[in-house]
């Protein structure tokens, strides 16, 4: 039988196994035909706490049973009110204002929208965005602009936006350092940059020496300093946000992945009090021009707040700690020739095997995925980098198994 269903970066052609998981527990996928899977990558990066925590399973039931979708323009709800309410409780002060939206890349294209508007309503159009070499900020068409070119936006390349791209920052950062210096003296409207680790870019990590330099120099050129925090918020690097560990507060925030534990879609973008105030005014021409028909869904909402009320109530950052303290020591251990590049930041661990060619689609990535799945793990490398990003519940025996699958992947691919 052949399914109807277009799965999303997959190439069907290929033929590869697809299982069909029934049901998902912790930090485990459980399939109709029993095999269980390890979600060694919280699946894509969003599950923190685990799936299907019992506090926002409950509250997304207690909602349904009241509220639906509602419009969001001219009207509002109690849990869209409750949960801005605590976002502002919970994150940096300056960040007093939230805006809705469901998506990751959506929450992008509202903060670079939000910048935009900004200058112009301030009647200083700038239109330039600077980003980081290796970026991924998302799959529309404005967020593919925003990130590195390549094989997977070759076909639209002539659709996306002109940006200036700094490199990605290595040693003490100066070269990057210095090209947004100079960047900065063109008058862009924004930087945006996703904090201490590129995530889809390859797990690159760089120092928070480096990000509150960055943070400085915008500061310094009245450029908005716009952080991407849809994988690294909640608790991946150590922290709620990365950028705590450098000392900054952004002037724009988006926060999507772990809003909800992972559980449904909702994003936000927070902004400080300059960008809202630039758009509020008696001229209609000024308001925000942006709007997804689910804003704000009051189920997705009250999974949030749920979310909220977990950080708030159970030892979430000490679950965190005792996980990288974990993965700290299965990398140490991971002691094989072929495994090159050994880094982490808090939760997340990533290494390259070695003996191939960095290449996304013709290393040796899928050839792992199938491995590490004939195991009962989901890994899914790209190109030849493997990295270990799991829900914070994951058992210890299940992140061991983990790392004898990398070591052994490393012995019979690499
Ligand atoms: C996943 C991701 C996005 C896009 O989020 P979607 O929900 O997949 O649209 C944007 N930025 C970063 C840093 C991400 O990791």
């Amino acid at each position: 039988m052949t399914s109807p269903v277009w799965h999303p970066f997959t190439q069907h052609g290929l033929n590869e196994e697809i299982p069909l998981i029934a049901r998902t527990e912790g930090a485990i996928l459980h399939a109709a035909d029993g095999r269980r899977f390890v979600d060694a990558i919280s699946s894509w990066w969003v599950t923190t706490h685990g799936h299907r925590h019992p506090r926002i399973m409950a509250a997304i039931a207690d909602q349904a049973a009241k509220m639906d979708q509602i419009i969001f323009a001219g009207f509002t709800h109690e849990p869209a009110e409750r949960l801005a309410a605590g976002l502002i409780e919970i994150m940096p002060a300056e960040l007093a204002h939230v805006f809705y939206s469901d998506s990751g890349s959506t929450s992008v294209e509202v903060a670079i929208k939000m910048a935009l508007g900004y200058w112009l309503n301030r009647g200083e159009p700038r239109h330039r965005i600077v980003v980081m070499e290796h970026s991924y900020h998302g799959d529309t068409v404005g967020t593919m602009s925003l990130g590195e070119r390549g094989v997977y936006n070759r076909a639209y390349q002539p659709l996306l936006f002109d940006v200036s791209a700094l490199p990605f920052p290595t040693g003490d950062g100066q070269a990057t350092l210095d090209a947004l210096e100079a960047a900065c003296r063109e008058k862009p409207a924004a930087l945006i940059v996703e904090p201490l680790i590129l995530g889809a870019g390859g797990m690159l990590i760089y120092t928070p020496a480096i990000l509150a330099e960055m943070r400085a120099i915008c500061a310094r050129h009245d450029v908005l300093f716009i952080a991407d925090e849809v994988m690294t918020g909640w608790g991946r690097t150590g922290t709620l946000l990365a950028c705590e560990q450098a000392g900054v507060v952004p002037d724009i925030l988006c926060l999507s992945k772990g809003l909800t534990g992972g559980a449904v879609p909702l994003a936000v973008t927070m902004a400080r009090s300059e960008i809202f105030e630039a758009h509020r005014s008696d001229d209609r021409a000024k308001m925000f021009f942006h709007s997804s028909s689910y804003t704000a869904n009051p189920i997705a909402c009250a999974a949030g707040l749920a979310n909220l009320e977990i950080w708030r109530d159970e030892p979430v950052l000490d679950r965190i700690a005792d996980l990288s303290t974990r993965q700290a020591a299965n990398l140490a251990a991971l002691d094989h020739p072929k495994i090159v590049n050994r880094r982490q930041i808090g939760t997340i661990t990533a290494m390259e095997l070695a003996g191939d060619a960095p290449d996304y689609l013709d290393g040796i990535g899928p050839k792992l995925g199938a491995f590490f799945r004939a195991r009962g793990l989901l890994l899914r490398p790209m190109g030849n980098t493997v990295y270990v990003m799991p829900p914070y519940c994951i058992e210890p025996d299940d992140l061991d198994a983990i790392y004898a699958a990398i070591a052994a992947a490393a012995d019979e691919i690499a």
